[in-house]
């Protein structure tokens, strides 16, 4: 019996879409344990700050559970990845890959990440064909234009959105009524 594994699943979650949510769920069938680390990334300027993120992702996560039966832990982390990593006493990072899009920074941060811990392994998982595709950053500015965003987000973040941008706004008619 081997002992039991601990995956992180770290990203910015700004906010929280139905790709990471498929990631989410394959991610329970592959660790007995799952903490899902929130970066507060203040640089990428989020929509949404970290207490928000971390709330999204536990509102989602909430009724889920890992392989060892346990809830889900949803973490804020402002250090660098590896030792949030080690200080949880992880032994797999988690990360979605997209299409071709993702691959490039990817492969450089897993191997980045291997010459500072070669015991952490990162695991790449896929999401299912009809989630592929969704970005947090594209769902902001859908959002943005005033398009219809329930298709990529769970509806309470759609909520959340919504509420944070005010009326959706209709590009068209804001010209005219200019
Ligand atoms: P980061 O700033 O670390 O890229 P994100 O929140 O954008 O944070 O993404 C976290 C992880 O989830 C990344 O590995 C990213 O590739 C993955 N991911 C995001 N959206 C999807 C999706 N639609 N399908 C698969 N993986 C995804």
């Amino acid at each position: 019996m081997g002992e039991p594994r601990t995956g992180v699943y770290p990203g910015t979650f700004d906010p929280v879409t139905n790709g990471h949510m498929d990631i989410i769920s394959r991610a329970t069938h592959v660790v007995d344990r799952l903490i899902i680390g929130v970066a507060v990334n203040a640089g990428k300027g989020p929509m949404f700050d970290v207490d928000e993120r971390v709330e999204m992702v536990r509102e989602q996560v909430a009724h889920m559970t890992s392989g060892d039966g346990q809830h889900i832990d949803v973490v804020p982390f402002d250090n660098l990845l590896m030792d949030f990593v080690n200080d949880l006493g992880a032994q797999l990072i988690l990360r979605g890959l997209r299409a071709v899009s993702d691959f490039e920074y990817e492969f450089q941060m897993a191997g980045m990440n291997s010459r500072l811990n070669s015991e952490v392994e990162t695991v790449f998982l896929m999401a299912s064909e009809r989630h592929q595709f969704i970005a947090s950053r594209f769902v902001k500015e859908v959002a943005l234009l005033g398009g219809d965003i329930g298709h990529f987000v769970p509806p309470l973040v759609q909520q959340r959105i919504v509420r944070r941008l005010g009326q959706p706004r209709h590009p068209a008619r804001a010209v005219a009524g200019d």
